[in-house]
């Protein structure tokens, strides 16, 4: 256990409390949190508490301290788990992933950056130039995909509105030489149609007047994207401001009515619009004003009504954002994705994987995406029982070690009423979308209210008639593992459809800007050749939580949980009872029992007697013992460890780190 901290700083790991309470541990994380001791450790799980002000303690001299040191030599930090996740890859040859947890606004991206920021610092002792390039454009591709993908939200200034997974590939030396980012449903709506706080525009001047850009941000209806950011983005990827500025543009276009006949009554920006999309302004218009449509053998030219005109101007906004987002993706994986065709085929090529992923959310209104983003955080917590309550559990009693189980919540069932096919929500939503002619969001709920009634984390006006937070033809309420959050419908049906008119894809393809044109392939297909409906958000959102959860689950996990002390940003301010909400829903509390009563380290007796024959002369060349097993227990008899261990039918269990440790130090002294 880390013991080289004093007591006045409480408990460095969780697992020494006298009593496991969520008193104590509440008592323990604050006075932890006081002194300024910001992270603490559940075994081999980092617990951190945001401090909302600059920390002394990420520099040069700190990293040294962490590098190549056990877990318990030094005080609780994130960089000692990301040695921990690296020393794992290096020695062991494991591929290891970090997944970082948490509400929004408790600190997952700054410990991403942190983590990373280490990574790159450790590796490349011998400063091999390809080496640096790969970390530098590991670390600058954040600071792209921030610029673009976070927003200011109540919740936190610099919310992610997108999840990034980010693969780090090691060659045998274990240096970095490349990666891969995955990103995970980019918030568009909010991000640009309904975009909520302002953000002042900056930039060079002549640069900004050559792309109509306005000083101004009160002067664009879908409020300001952060170009104040952008600008640190422009160095690389100047052309993209061009779209970018055009979503924005396109949000102050007004139609009007003159009759039958829908109008653009702002027609100048049409021609900035035009421009910007290297297009023919008329192009422009037509795409705004009129949808081509097949009716039997005829195609003809049906004209929007105003409403549809503005449905579709969003849509073609949102979606220009959506592909914009992707395409800077695409353009820093290509450039970062490991180069060498040996390293890539022939050569030891471990990972490193870093998630860091929107936080659940709560907000005064709640839509589709929170209905995702939540959805998403369930994921992360089911994985994380998966791995650390269950499995864990299992595996005693499979190994035959006397076990008392320990119950905790498991929050499958609300996982199950969000994913399962036919009956869960999203297949729901899926339906009522598949039907033709008009189904409003007022439908939708219905079919919920019908569907799930009985289930227990589910409730809407209807089934709950005096319940007074939900209103009747618009609410539903789903009992998250992190607390009851109320949704409104209205929207649902819209967003997961996605529609975007043909006539605007066939528009983009025919860009003469060869970026654009690529972005859009499908608008090569005339509107007699578009038959297949496209995926709806929802499958496709589900698709790319399983297969994250999947490929996070083949990985060797380490695990960083994040607590927001306050709502209001402040370095001094413990609230208790929101932290033991969250102490309460991350389930810490369990994983602290499950450690405290299980073992910190289990090796199968082959892979331990390879490790350690060396220590002992029982098994030093080979033993003559009848088993493996009886092997180990004589070695570890021989050392004195008797009193930390337990065996298992087919592997040795050691319930302390410092055992591990010590049986290290002898090895390393052979
Ligand atoms: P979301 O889910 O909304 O993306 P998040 O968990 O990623 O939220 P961050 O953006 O990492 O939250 O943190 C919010 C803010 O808290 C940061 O902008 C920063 O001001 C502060 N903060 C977080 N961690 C630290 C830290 N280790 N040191 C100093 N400040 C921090
Ligand atoms: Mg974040």
């Amino acid at each position: 256990m880390a013991e080289h901290e004093s007591l006045e700083f409480g408990k460095a790991d969780f697992v020494l409390l006298d009593n496991v309470s969520l008193e104590e541990f509440l008592a323990n994380l604050k006075l932890r949190f006081e002194k300024g001791r910001i992270y603490s450790y559940i075994g081999e799980v980092v617990v951190s508490v945001n401090p909302y002000r600059a920390m002394n303690i990420y520099g040069r001299d700190t990293i040294e301290q962490y590098k190549g040191r056990e877990l318990y030599e030094r005080p609780p930090h994130l960089f000692a788990i990301a040695d921990a996740a690296y020393k794992a890859m290096k020695r062991r040859n494991k591929d290891t992933c970090i997944v970082i947890s948490g509400e929004s606004g408790a600190g997952k991206t700054e410990a991403s950056k942190y983590i990373m920021q280490y990574i790159a610092a450790i590796t490349n002792p011998s400063q091999r130039a390809e080496v640096e390039r790969v970390k530098n454009m590991l670390l600058k591709s954040n600071c792209v995909l921030e610029a673009f993908g976070n927003a200011k939200t109540n919740r936190n200034d610099n919310s992610s509105r997108f999840g990034k997974y980010m693969d780090i590939n090691f060659d045998f030396k274990g240096d970095p030489i490349g990666g891969h980012i995955n990103n995970y449903l980019l918030e568009k709506v909010g991000r640009v149609v309904h975009a909520r706080e302002e953000q002042r525009m900056q930039g060079d001047e002549s640069l900004l007047r050559s792309l109509h850009i306005q000083k101004d941000p009160t002067a664009y209806s879908y409020i300001k994207v952060g170009v104040t950011k952008t600008s640190v983005a422009m160095f690389f990827l100047s052309s993209l401001i061009y779209e970018e500025h055009c979503v924005l543009l396109q949000g102050n276009l007004k139609f009007g009515n003159d009759g039958d006949v829908t109008l653009i009554e702002n027609s100048k920006l049409v021609a900035v619009l035009g421009e910007l999309l290297s297009t023919k302004e008329e192009n422009v218009e037509k795409a705004l004003l009129y949808r081509t449509v097949a009716t039997g053998r005829d195609v003809i030219d049906k004209q929007h009504t105003d409403q549809e005109a503005s449905y579709g101007r969003d849509a073609l906004a949102k979606a220009i954002y959506e592909r914009l987002f992707c395409w800077i993706v695409g353009r820093i994986n290509d450039i970062i994705e490991v180069k060498n065709y040996d390293a890539r085929i022939h050569g030891k090529n471990t990972v490193i994987g870093v998630l860091d992923i929107y936080g659940f959310e709560i907000f005064q209104n709640n839509s589709f995406e929170q209905f995702c983003i939540n959805y998403c955080n369930e994921k992360l917590q089911q994985l994380f029982i998966q791995l650390v309550l269950k499995q864990e559990q299992e595996e005693y009693q499979r190994e035959g070690i006397p076990w008392k189980h320990i119950d905790y919540f498991n929050n499958q069932i609300i996982v199950d009423l969000v994913e399962l096919q036919h009956k869960g929500i999203f297949s729901v939503l899926d339906e009522a979308c598949m039907n033709v002619g008009k189904v409003t969001d007022e439908m939708f709920l219905q079919a919920l209210n019908s569907k799930l009634a009985k289930h227990a984390h589910y409730t809407s006006r209807k089934l709950s008639p005096t319940d007074k937070s939900l209103e009747f033809d618009r609410d539903f309420r789903i009992r998250h593992y992190a607390g009851d959050v109320v949704y409104s419908v209205l929207g649902f049906i819209d967003k997961n459809k996605d529609t975007l008119f043909q006539d605007f894809k066939r528009l983009l393809y025919n860009s003469s800007n060869p970026v654009l044109k690529a972005m859009w392939p499908e608008g090569k297909l005339s509107i007699t050749e578009v038959t297949k409906r496209p995926l709806t958000a929802a499958t496709l959102f589900k698709n790319s939580m399983i297969s994250l959860v999947e490929n996070l689950a083949s990985k060797e996990p380490y695990y960083v949980r994040c607590i927001k002390p306050n709502d209001v940003k402040s370095p001094l301010l413990f609230e208790y009872e929101r932290c033991k909400h969250q102490v309460e829903y991350l389930g810490l509390l369990e994983n602290v029992r499950v450690r405290r009563a299980g073992f910190a380290n289990r090796q199968t007796y082959p892979r331990f007697l390879q490790r350690y024959k060396m220590i002992s002369e029982f098994t030093w060349p080979n033993h003559d013992l009848p088993s493996d097993r009886e092997a180990v227990k004589r070695l570890l008899q021989g050392c004195g460890f008797e009193h930390d261990v337990a065996y298992g039918k087919t592997k040795v269990f050691i319930r302390t780190p410092r055992t591990i440790f010590s049986l290290e130090e002898q090895r390393a002294e052979m």
